[in-house]
Parts: C-alpha cells; structure tokens; sequence
C-alpha cells in the first residue's frame, strides 16, 4: 500500500482517542469509517467529533462550515465486515492484550492483504501485536497523544517485523494529517511512556516521603522546567490507573527496580482515586 492509494480508514473504537483519531483523517480528506460495539458509543463520539469541529472553526483552523463536510466523511458502524474496504486500520480499543489480540485476528481476517494495520497501543508490544496477524510486516505502531486532534506528535512505533515500505508509507501518512511522526523501535513504554512515567512516579514518591506538597512538586517542575503541566496534575489527566499499568509493564519489561510504581500511586488507584475521570486524583474535580 502507498501513500497515494490511501483514501479510506477505519479506526476500530470510538472511545478517546479512536473519536480523535477519526476527526483528524476526515479532516485531511481521508473517507473514515469508524466502528465500536455499541451505537451510543459512536453516538457520543459523533458529538464529540462535532463540538471539537466547532472550536476548531471558531479559532479558524478549519473554514467557518466546513465541519459538515468533514463529518459527512466519517461513517459509523458496529458492523465489523465494514472494515474490509479500508486501505489503512488504526486499532484504538482498550488497552488489554486479551482484547487486542482479538479484534487484531476477527479484522485481519475482513480485511485486503495490501492494507495496513496500525495500533494506538500505548504500552503493548507492537511485535508481540504484529505477530497476531497474518499481516506483520505490514503492522506498525502509531501512538497518537491526547487530545488527539491537538497535539502534534505521533510516535511511530516499528515493530520487529515492519517492513521498510509500511515505515514509510505510514510516516508520509502522519504528515498527511499535520502531524510530525517521530520513530521509535519496539521497547516497553517506546520512548514517550518510558521517560514520562518514571518522572511522574518519582514525584509521587517525593509527596509522599513528605519532601514536598503535591502543588509544590508541580509548582517546581512548571516553573523550573517550563513544563505546561506538572507531573502530578498530568497523572491526574492521564488516569492514575493508566499510570500504574504503565510503570508495571516497564518494571516486567525492563526487570529493573528503577521502574516499581510508587505504593503511594497504587493505594490511590485502590481507593478509585483515578484522576480528573473520577473526581479525585492528586487533586479533587468536579465530576
Ligand atoms: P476508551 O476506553 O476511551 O475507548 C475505547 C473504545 O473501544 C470504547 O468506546 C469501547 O467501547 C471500544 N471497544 C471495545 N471493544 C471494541 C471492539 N471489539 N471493537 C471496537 N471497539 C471496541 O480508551 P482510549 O483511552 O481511547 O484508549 C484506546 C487505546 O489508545 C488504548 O490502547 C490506549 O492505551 C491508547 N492510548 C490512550 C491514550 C489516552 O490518553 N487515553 C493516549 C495514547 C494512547
């Protein structure tokens, strides 16, 4: 597959990042075709899709009407056989392997053997993923951040087995929706995750040994650093329970210490103190 015979992708999942991931294909042209298992999903990715449209109108990133062109590119299913006219596949449902093993084989099977399958995974193994498929040289990692339809990078992830082509072809594609693509070979936690989460795990032992309150550490970081945000405000967006998965597969990954998540974090996410998504993270929230 290359780039030019790239017109329509499907994006399995309409959570999170599946609803972004679809927003910035259709609004570089590409014809979507976006699938979850449930219509009031996809409903609400719809919505969502909508109203991130608008706010892009209004600050002029996209012509003031042309969001109804771009959503009429975006088709919504949660009939999986749909997929098999896509050229490109980005895999966006949740993060466990059981799950992802899965949906990888029943879409593999739908789809042309040209078409390239990538996964969002941020923290599975894309060769492990790859290896699932009857397609694995033609499998790859494209970690998009969030929000999606905002930030600019994608972590280009290749696994073992990626072919040379599949590379290219899926780099020139994320420049294609305004991206910048960085590459990354397969490791636990790729680059992003592997120097974001021990910073973030190092803080929330530094509360708590009592070195520092929360808002000091985040105050230190913001302000010393020029971080946007500080490590203990970003857990908190990126879900403490996300974060400790994290840091548990580069401990198992790695078999280094260095990686063990802070008990602090994880008593936290017994407690269902997950962050901005439960009301209370490091800080409280509005629900
Ligand atoms: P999410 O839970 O918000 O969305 C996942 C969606 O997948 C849900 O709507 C769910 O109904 C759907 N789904 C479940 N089974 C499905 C199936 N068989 N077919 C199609 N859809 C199915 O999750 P998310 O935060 O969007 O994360 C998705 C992936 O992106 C994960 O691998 C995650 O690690 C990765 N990721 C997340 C972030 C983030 O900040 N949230 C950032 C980078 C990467």
């Amino acid at each position: 597959m290359t780039l030019d015979t790239i017109r329509t992708v499907a994006v399995l999942g309409a959570g999170t990042m599946g609803n972004g991931i679809a927003h910035v294909f259709a609004r570089s042209g590409y014809n979507v075709i976006l699938r979850d298992v449930e219509e009031s999903f996809l409903a609400r990715a719809r919505d969502t899709i909508a109203k991130n449209l608008d706010r892009e109108a209004k600050k002029g990133k996209i012509a003031e009407g042309g969001q109804s062109k771009i959503l009429s590119r975006i088709h919504t299913t949660t009939d999986l056989s749909e997929i098999a006219r896509a050229d490109f596949v980005v895999e966006a449902v949740p993060e466990r392997l059981d799950l992802k093993l899965s949906v990888l084989r029943d879409a593999d099977k739908l789809l042309r053997p040209e078409a390239i399958f990538a996964s969002n995974t941020s923290s599975i193994s894309v060769t492990t993923l790859a290896a699932a498929t009857s397609r694995p040289d033609r499998f790859i990692g494209m970690h998009f951040m969030n929000p999606v339809p905002v930030m600019v990078l994608i972590e280009v992830i290749r696994a073992l087995q990626t072919s040379d082509e599949t590379f290219h072809t899926t780099m020139s594609l994320c420049e294609r929706l305004d991206k910048k693509p960085v590459a990354a070979n397969d490791a636990p936690g790729f680059v992003s995750n592997r120097v974001l989460l021990p910073m973030i795990n190092e803080a929330a032992f530094a509360v708590m040994e009592g070195v520092a309150t929360t808002e000091a550490v985040d105050a230190i970081m913001k302000l010393g650093m020029d971080h946007p945000m500080g490590p203990l405000e970003l857990a908190d967006f990126i879900g403490l329970d996300v974060c400790v998965n994290i840091l548990d597969v580069l401990h198992e990954g790695f078999g280094d210490p260095k990686y063990r998540a802070c008990p602090q974090l994880r008593k936290m996410v017994a407690a269902g103190w997950l962050g901005r998504k439960s009301g209370r993270g490091f800080y409280m929230y509005e629900k």
